[in-house]
């Protein structure tokens, strides 16, 4: 059976390897952006992988999103990768309530609504695949990073109890809690943090896309139907708690 998979962010970065790893093993995918409408073209015509455009932080989006997806792809969705995200960093000190909305509208209201949009389709199926992409500073919190680090850990939050309401249904839900990974959010650090920062991870280098892809692809699979609930760290040896 092709299973459907969505992934937000899916265009570029993390969510573009999962999407990648997911469409070579013979899912159906679509990916969904935001605003670079020029790396989700590129994306598109590099994979052949179907890209969507909607905001995942609008309820209503999410919806109608997750319906066209359905309906183009020929069913419902079975897997879910909620993988979106953007950060605000400043400390909270400096912190505009902008800065502090956009940040959990964007990481973590995205996952409740991406969620709702699937559940009942889920529900119905008796079968799904959820997995959230929080973050090692969502475990441990990072200066300037009060509202990812709050958006980050109410992922983990959700992901325990919809696991819990789901487990009956066939559904797994688990979260992936990456460290620092060589993408477009880690490139748009200042070169000093961004040393500092990798003078404290153990394998003394970041992260690769496809590394948190894998732990994704396992995720996802018939097999792991025993594993829900669960936080996967991928960190380099930074934070072991
Ligand atoms: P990137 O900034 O490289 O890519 C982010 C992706 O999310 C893009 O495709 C972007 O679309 C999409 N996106 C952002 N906001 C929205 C929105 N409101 N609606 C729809 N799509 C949206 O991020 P990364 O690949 O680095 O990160 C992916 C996830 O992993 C994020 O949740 C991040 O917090 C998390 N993470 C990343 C780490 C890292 O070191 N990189 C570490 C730990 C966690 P568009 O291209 O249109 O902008």
């Amino acid at each position: 059976m092709e299973r459907i998979a969505l992934v937000t962010g899916g265009t570029r970065g993390i969510g573009a390897a999962i999407a990648r790893r997911l469409a070579r093993d013979g899912y159906k995918v679509a990916a969904i952006y935001h605003g670079n409408g020029a790396a989700a073209e590129a994306f598109r015509q590099e994979t052949g992988i179907r890209v969507y455009r909607w905001d995942v932080s609008d309820f209503d989006a999410c919806g109608a999103g997750a319906a066209a997806v359905a309906r183009d792809l020929g069913g419902d969705i079975d897997i879910l990768v909620n993988n979106a995200g953007i950060t605000r960093d400043v400390m909270l000190h400096k912190m505009s309530p902008t800065q502090w909305n956009e940040v959990i509208a964007s990481d973590l209201t995205s996952c409740f609504n991406m969620c709702r949009a699937v559940i009942a389709a889920m529900r119905d199926k008796g079968y799904g695949r959820i997995v959230n992409i929080s973050s090692v500073n969502g475990q441990r919190g990072q200066l300037g990073q009060t509202n990812y680090a709050a958006a980050k850990a109410g992922m983990l939050g959700l992901t325990k109890a919809l696991a819990l309401e789901s487990a009956a249904r066939g559904i797994t839900v688990n979260a992936v809690a990456p460290g620092y990974i060589a993408t477009d959010m880690v490139a748009a650090m200042p070169d000093e943090v961004l040393q500092k920062i990798r003078a404290q991870i153990p394998v003394a280098r970041l992260g690769r896309p496809d590394e948190v892809a894998r732990i994704v692809q396992f995720l996802v699979s018939e097999e792991a139907g025993f594993i829900t609930g669960s936080t996967f760290s991928a960190n380099g040896g930074q934070y072991m708690g």
